[in-house]
């Protein structure tokens, strides 16, 4: 099953979530990666992140489930709250009966614990993973037999081919698809992290936590084997363009989250300093692959977070791609164009459905009152059925078929 054969690596740029994780499914077969990244170390910000069965199914293939396990935490339910009033409007268990359906855990981490795990599993295997940091990759060439990586500092990388998982704003996105800057959704996030201590305790729930609004939402989950909590707020505003970890300002946050009920308003209050993304998504397109190059994650099929699977479903592209990359003998032309195939329209439903979900939390007169009586009228069973498509066994994601013997990927 795996592909030795090659004399150059494959180049990734990008040493984020995705990027380690085709670095790690493609280490399991047998091949050898570069994998560059443009900050000084490898390193990922930001706060929680959510991690569905489908994600546990590819942890389990690329051997990181134990250290995953050991820094996630496991909650009981997923809630959702009408802001305004505070009420229930629906609480599915992701315990007991929804493990058994899916076969894996629902839970929730902390992205740095996220990439930890996978950046200790490469580096447990230096002979197949070659990490280097402060490499911003600007260009490549590409050759009929090869690619040649060139970063801002003049090195070159030759690679017997290129996956670009340089996400949002992907250098390598624009050589390809060449389809311009990303969208701006509108939508602005605010995230912050709070010890649990200054958590009021009527709301230190083991739980993942939607407050859905009029034009706001607000997250909450514990991570960290509930030392901390994870908030991110949510909300409509056309002040900026574009941009990404400035700080947020907490006065614009307080006004638009004026509606609330008490209990969002007191969390949002525990918050002095809030990290700002300005939310962007992309269409879904069909191909991202050009001969010996291709994208993955972000980089391939940018999202809005209301799924909670950007990362999630960079993951199964990297197990996806490397299934390829062993079906094809080793023949990353073949095995690129092969990939996008059978992942597009998983993760173009991923982003279509995202935006839907994007108007469900926020929605306000009617349709509100619509979301409410139709989530809360759900059964567990209803729920859980709703989710099948995304949390289901992908049959492309099954482990590759037994290739005899790999094809020379490079002279
Ligand atoms: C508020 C918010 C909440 C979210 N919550 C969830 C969630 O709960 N669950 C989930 O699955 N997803 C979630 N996501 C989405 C998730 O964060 C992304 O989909 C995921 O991080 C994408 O990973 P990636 O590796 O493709 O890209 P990135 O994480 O963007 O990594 C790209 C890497 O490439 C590097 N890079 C970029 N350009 C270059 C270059 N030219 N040369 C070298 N290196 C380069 C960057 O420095 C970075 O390290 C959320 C997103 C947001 C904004």
């Amino acid at each position: 099953m795996a592909v030795r054969s090659e004399k150059a690596p494959v180049v990734i740029v990008g040493g984020g979530i995705g990027g380690l994780a085709a670095a790690l499914a493609l280490a399991q077969k047998g091949v050898r990666t570069t994998l560059l990244e443009q900050a000084s170390e490898f390193k990922e910000i930001g706060a929680g992140i959510q991690l569905g069965p489908n994600v546990f199914r590819m942890f389990e293939v690329l051997g990181v489930t134990d250290a995953i396990n050991k820094l996630a935490v496991f909650p009981e339910f997923l809630m959702m709250r009408d802001s305004i009033t505070g009420e229930e409007v629906t609480k599915i268990p992701v315990l007991g009966a929804f493990r058994e359906k899916f076969k894996y855990p629902y839970a929730v981490i902390h992205r740095a614990d996220l990439h930890k795990a996978l950046l200790d599993a490469a580096r447990a295997q230096p002979d197949l993973i070659e990490l280097i940091a402060s490499q911003k990759v600007v260009g490549f060439e590409e050759r009929a037999d090869r690619v040649i990586v060139k970063t801002e500092a003049a090195e070159r990388y030759e690679g017997a081919a290129l996956i670009g998982a340089d996400g949002l704003w992907s250098t390598i996105r624009a050589a390809i698809v060449g389809d311009g800057k990303p969208v701006v959704s509108g939508h602005i996030t605010y995230r912050a992290v709070l010890p649990t201590k200054q958590m009021p305790e009527h709301l230190r729930w083991w739980s993942m936590v939607i407050w859905a609004g009029e034009k706001v939402h607000l997250v909450q989950y514990p991570m960290r084997g509930g030392e901390l909590f994870n908030l991110v707020a949510v909300f409509h505003s056309n002040r900026f363009e574009e941009g990404w970890d400035s700080y947020g300002d907490p006065t614009e946050l307080h006004e638009r989250f004026a509606k609330t009920c008490e209990p969002v308003r007191t969390l949002l209050g525990k918050i002095e300093s809030w990290r700002m993304w300005v939310l962007c998504d992309r269409p879904p397109i069909k191909e991202w692959s050009r001969g010996r190059v291709t994208l993955l994650g972000d980089a391939a099929h940018p999202m809005l977070q209301y799924l909670a699977q950007g990362a999630n479903m960079a993951i199964e592209d990297a197990v996806c791609l490397a299934n390829k990359v062993v079906e094809a003998g080793g023949d990353y032309a073949a095995a690129f164009q092969a990939y996008p195939k059978v992942r597009y329209l998983r993760t173009g439903r991923v982003q279509i459905m995202a935006r839907v979900y994007g108007e469900f939390y926020h929605a306000a007169g009617v349709a509100k009152e619509l979301r409410n009586m139709m989530l809360g009228g759900r059964t567990p069973e209803d729920a859980m059925a709703s989710m099948e498509w995304l949390y289901g066994e992908q049959p492309e994601l099954r482990p590759a078929a037994l290739v005899q013997h790999a094809k020379a990927a490079s002279a």
